[in-house]
This record gives structure tokens, sequence and C-alpha cells, in this order.
């Protein structure tokens, strides 16, 4: 029986009493499995011939609890657009439980779509099918892009309608995390003046994540360099695939490091550092260019929380001396981010150490480049590691005016072939740069047509496909052909996206 097949081991539900409200999904009419992850089956070592059928179906629509899971809904609190929310929380998930994978990781089994719950406010606790496929699809091409992510195991159809602009099919996602600890549950108990919940938390945190911080001295302002540090290298890595989280709200930072809650993400086509795709981002807060800011805005309300932990004393000079350290680690941010976005343009520029300033005006120019002349960030990269296999037709093909790039091509040309060391060789250095610039990645209207296609008529033939060309990101084959175009430049202009919510 596949409900067994779960080796649940709940340490949040054990060893965090008071941070979450027990509580069970809500049954729906007529449970349907859209999507089964059977990798991430594997990988958790569940039975995925087992789950792929009615029980299945009946698992990740919420009808059955298997056995040995304790839902729960979280408490969390979190900045939203600048002003603090003090109690959000599961609104419309819940955390079934842990199981350990294949490699010894703890992961989080939740699901988005369950059922009201007492922190759903206003809502209906329900979810529709795109948005939820939308999840799939977007965590399983960063997933494919070796950027780090919770992922989707399941999407079951509900076969009820929920209340939308107009009504839409429901369904229930099941999301595994690394946890679902955000700055956000930090938040919640330090805006209660919860000094005892915070450092529970917090030792909870370092347990999980990173447990050879556990009992050493200075374990908290550890724990939030740790955090720091893994935001740095993951906005980074969103840089440098253009990719716009769009809600970077604290209750959507993971401490873990992953990325976290795709609602009305999407990724860059022109290179535009101003992008914004998301309808509730009037004020472009959550623009591409501003993501790595806003991390260390984001970051800062984390200090706050963690602040009397750092201090340890109550006193007014053992304050001002953790706000000093914190503060430290909030100044370091920007160089952390620098190097890591850097280590990631040299190799999508085919480059291997060389001199930082230099470098990063290289790669500043490249952009400025692209956006001059309304380039697509992806096809740029690619094309660009093209021309460093022989052939720059393709590249310059993407120009308006295909002499524009050649003065640049020509400094990037000789700034390669001065390296030190064992100079690469170009063919080496093409098959390098195809490693780390994608040629497949999930095009707006791709991803608009396949949900709707799902969405409108049961047909879930696109999504299919498109996921299975988002999980071969950089092979260029004649089957991705398809999904490697851009937009027209006048969809992309009125694209938007939408929280689904
Ligand atoms: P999100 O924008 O998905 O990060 O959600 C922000 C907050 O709104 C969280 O507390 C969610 O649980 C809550 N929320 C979002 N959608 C719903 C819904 N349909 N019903 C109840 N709560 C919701
Ligand atoms: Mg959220």
């Amino acid at each position: 029986m596949p409900a067994s097949s779960f080796r649940f081991d709940n340490t949040y539900a054990r060893d965090l009493p008071g941070f979450y409200a027990p509580w069970q999904p809500a049954s729906v009419p007529s449970p349907s499995l859209l999507f089964l992850n059977r990798d991430l089956a594997l990988e958790l070592g569940l039975a995925a011939d087992e789950l792929d059928g009615p029980e299945g179906a009946a698992i990740f629509a919420g009808n059955q609890v298997p056995e040995g899971a304790e839902p729960l809904a979280q408490a969390y609190a979190g900045h939203q657009f600048g002003g603090f929310s003090p109690q959000l929380g599961d609104g419309r998930a819940l955390l079934l439980g842990e199981v350990t994978d294949r490699l010894g990781r703890r992961r989080d089994l939740m699901l988005k779509g369950s059922g009201r719950t007492p922190f759903s406010r206003g809502g209906d606790g329900k979810a529709a099918v795109g948005p939820m496929l939308r999840e799939v699809l977007i965590g399983e091409a960063m997933h494919a892009l070796g950027i780090p992510t919770t992922r989707a195991l399941a999407v079951a159809g509900t076969g009820e309608l929920v209340a939308r602009e107009r009504p839409l099919p429901g369904a229930v996602l099941t999301r595994v995390a690394a946890s679902h600890l955000r700055v956000g549950t930090f938040e919640f108990f330090s805006a209660r003046r919860d000094t005892d919940r915070v450092r529970q938390l917090a030792e909870y945190a370092i347990a999980r994540h990173d447990p050879d911080l556990a009992g050493t001295p200075g374990r908290y302002l550890a724990l939030f360099q740790r955090v720091a540090q893994r935001q740095a290298a993951l906005v980074a890595q969103w840089m440098n695939v253009g990719f716009i989280h769009g809600v970077m709200n604290t209750d959507n930072v993971a401490i873990s490091g992953e990325t976290i809650d795709y609602g009305p993400c999407a990724f860059l086509e022109a290179y535009d550092p101003d992008a914004v795709f998301s309808s509730i981002d009037q004020g472009g807060r959550y623009a591409y260019s501003n993501q790595p800011p806003v991390t260390r805005w984001n970051l800062a309300r984390l200090a706050e929380a963690l602040l009397p932990l750092i201090a340890e004393q109550d006193t007014e000079a053992a304050v001002s001396t953790a706000v000093g350290q914190a503060t430290e680690v909030i100044d370091a941010f920007p160089q952390w981010y620098a190097a890591a976005l850097l280590a990631g343009q040299r190799e999508k520029l085919g480059l291997r150490s060389g001199d930082d300033e230099a470098d990063r005006a290289l790669a500043a120019d490249w952009l400025t480049l692209l956006q001059e002349h309304r380039v697509d960030f992806t096809l740029g990269w690619r094309r660009l590691a093209d021309a460093a296999g022989g052939d720059e037709g393709p590249l310059r093909a993407l120009f308006p005016d295909p002499q524009a790039p050649g003065a640049w091509l020509a400094r990037w040309r000789s700034r390669a072939e001065n390296e030190g060391g064992t100079a690469l060789g170009w063919t080496v250095r093409a098959a390098g740069m195809r490693r780390v610039s994608p040629v497949v990645i999930a095009r707006n209207h791709r991803v608009e047509e396949a949900l709707s296609a799902a969405s409108d008529h049961g047909d879930l033939a696109p999504f299919r496909r498109l996921l299975s060309a988002l999980q071969r990101p950089y092979d260029e084959t004649p089957d991705q052909a398809g999904y490697t175009e851009p937009a027209r430049a006048e969809v992309t202009a009125c694209y938007r996206t939408f929280c689904g919510t």
C-alpha cells in the first residue's frame, strides 16, 4: 500500500509545538493525478508505480492522509512589498511531514491548495490547476539549471472549480523542500517579542541546515551569515539565467537557500534590467535588477529578528555590539553576491580567473550591448558559446545590425586568448560555455500555452512536452527547436503574471 511507503519522521511537529496548528486537508470530490514526478519519487524512496494511480491521486489531492503524516499549518509573518504583516502562515498549505531521501537529506512534503486553515484570513485555501502546473514547470526548469529550488512531487486535480476572476479547475500541489523555514517564520515570533521561540527556531534551523554550527559559540550570528551567503549564491544564479522571482517578500525567502514559492515569476526575454512581469508589482520593487538589493533588505529583516540571540545579553552594550556584527554581514552581502555573479559570468564568457575589475567590465559591457540592441538574454549568451565554437553568424543575427557586437567580440577574444596558465582551446571553451548557458528556458508564451491547454481544455500534452524540454535545458537537439525562440517583443511587452491566489 503506497500510503505506508512514506517513512515520515516529523521533527517540526515533534520539536516545535506552538509554531503551528495541527490541521487536516479538505476532502475534494474527484481526485485525479495530473502529474507525478517519478524521478523525485525515486529520490525520496517512494514507490512511484504504486503512487501512479487512484491511491496516489487520493493522497496528493488531500483525501487520504498517508500513514505517519502529521499535517499542520505553519505560522509565519512577512514583509510584503515592504510592509509588515504580523500574521500570514499557511493559509492554503499543510506540511504533511518530513522524509529522508536516498542521500540522507531530510525533505519536507507539503500540500498546497489543500483547503482553509486557521491562517486563511479571507482566502478559500484552494489553488487552481494553472498556477500549480506553473510551479511544476518553473521549479523543474530551475532544478535542471542547477539552481537550488523546492520541487513538485505531484499535482492532483480536485474535480471542483475554484472561484477566481473566472471559475477555474482546482488542484493540489505536493511540494518537496529542504525545509519551509522562512525569514518570515523568525519574524512571526520576533514580532511577538517571543525570544525563547526565536531561539528554539534558530536551534532547529541550525540542526537542519547548518549542523556543524550546533553548540558553537556565536552560532546565531554564524547562522545569519550562512543564510546571507546562500542567498548571495542563489540570487547570483537567478541573475545569470535571467530569472525574475516576482514576489520576494520575506515569507518567500527560505533559510535553506532554495528558491521557493513560484507565483508571478518569469524569465527575461530581451535583456532589460528593469523588467518586471508581475501584475501586483506596480512599483517594480521586485524588478530583475532589484533582486540583489532586495535580498539584502530581506536579510536585514532576518537580522532584526535574530538580534536578541546574537546579543546574548539584554544590555545596551551587548545589543550595540550585535548590531555591529549583523551590519558587517549585511554590508558584506554585496561583495559575496558580486563574487558569485562574476564567477557565473566568467563561466558563461568561457573565461577562467583573471582581473576581476576588467572581467566585470567585460561582462557589464556585454549586457549593455544586449540591452541597447534588445537582444534576447538567453540566446545572446548561448550564441556567444557558438561564437566561441567558431561561428559568429547566429550571434550577429540576433542584432538588428550584425556589426554591432564586433568591437566587443574582438575585446572578448583577445581577453580569452591572453589567459594565463594553460589557456583553453576554443572548442573546449565553447563546450564549457554551452554547459552553463541554456538554450531552453521557460519562455513565458510557451508556459502560458501549456497551462491554458491544461486548465481550459484538460489537455496535458503541451505541458508534458514543455516539461520534457525544460528538463534538458542545455541540449540543442531538433526536438527542442520549438522551445528556444523568444515571443514577439509586443507579446513580451504586454506579458503579465498573476499570483493565482
Ligand atoms: P503567497 O503570495 O503565495 O506567498 O501567499 C501569501 C499569503 O497568503 C500566505 O500566508 C498564503 O498562505 C496566503 N494565501 C495565498 N493564497 C491563499 C488562498 N487561496 N487562501 C488562503 N490563503 C492564501
Ligand atoms: Mg508565500
